[in-house]
């Protein structure tokens, strides 16, 4: 885990128009397992459960998510237990998210998907345990995410466009953003107009950049990965070098293609986009797929 590994990368498809900047910041490069915005989101919940003296952390999470790999990571190296609530029944061969995290000393332990919901309640009171929400979505989470914009110069950007989930990130961008920049959401999720209430829920009193979710680029829902874009992340991996994800970042870079064709940026905006990692989400594809 290396905060310097990450950088502001130009970024110059061969659809990019000439009236437009663009550049991606590389929150992938921090790491293979505690990918991207996921250790910001878990920065100050980790800290928050050193501070109170607790030394497990218990989080949840479905079979492939990026979060719970992230946690057992940064829980092995931050020197706590750990252990994640898994949504459904036990597979009879782990999800490699899930193999993965159990060999980083995360004790897994799953339930099913109706008993899921409320379960936190049954974990609280545990003097020894910290929680952590699913996504690490809480204001520690985007407390965290502040942070993300300082990394390097960003200034100059017009717009941020970022992929969303829980909204905690985008929450995280938004409260450090400048006033005169626009900070945009991507949203994964199909039917997800709860979004607003819940990033709105996160944001500092008084900031006062503009943001906004734009709810078409979610291609089927969430985790719905078409041909359409497998071809989109292969293509853009071969122009540029740049991996991405099948869940959140290929469909940011998509939705930016599509929306400089909606002529959604004026021109002379410098636009950058958020990579929040997640790459270890492609190895549940069969190998060949993606050509990254
Ligand atoms: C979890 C995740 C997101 C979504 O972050 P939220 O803070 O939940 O909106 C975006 N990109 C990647 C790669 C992720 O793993």
């Amino acid at each position: 885990m290396n905060i310097a590994n990450i950088t502001l990368d130009t970024l110059a498809p061969s659809w990019l128009p000439e009236q437009l900047e663009a550049s991606i910041l590389r929150l992938d490069k921090l790491d293979p397992n505690i990918s991207g915005n996921k250790w910001f989101k878990l920065k100050y919940n980790l800290e928050a459960a050193r501070s109170e003296g607790r030394q497990h952390i218990l989080t949840f999470g479905g079979a492939y998510s990026n979060h719970i790999a992230a946690t057992a990571a940064a829980c092995r190296e931050a020197g706590f237990r750990c252990t994640g609530i898994i949504r459904g029944e036990r597979p009879p061969v782990l999800s490699h998210t899930l193999q993965t995290a159990q060999d980083m000393g995360m004790q897994l332990e799953f339930i099913s998907r109706e008993a899921y919901r409320d379960s936190r309640l049954s974990f609280e009171n545990r003097p020894d345990t910290y929680i952590i929400p699913e996504g690490g979505h809480n204001a520690a989470g985007a407390r965290g995410c502040e942070e993300i914009l300082s990394l390097l110069p960003t200034a100059r950007f017009t717009h941020i466009l970022c992929a969303v989930g829980t909204g905690t990130t985008l929450a995280g961008l938004i409260n450090s953003a400048a006033a005169t920049q626009t900070v945009t959401g991507i949203p994964v999720l199909k039917g997800a107009g709860y979004l607003e209430a819940e990033v709105q829920a996160l944001l500092r009193p008084g900031q006062t950049s503009h943001w906004q979710l734009l709810h078409d680029f979610h291609g089927g829902g969430y985790a719905k990965v078409k041909p359409a874009l497998i071809d989109f992340i292969n293509t853009f991996f071969a122009e540029t070098g740049i991996p991405t994800d099948i869940i959140y970042t290929g469909k940011l870079v998509k939705a930016f293609r599509e929306l400089i064709h909606q002529r959604y940026f004026a021109d002379n905006s410098k636009v950058l986009l958020i990579h929040t990692g997640g790459l270890q989400g492609n190895l549940s594809l069969p190998p060949g797929v993606l050509s990254l």
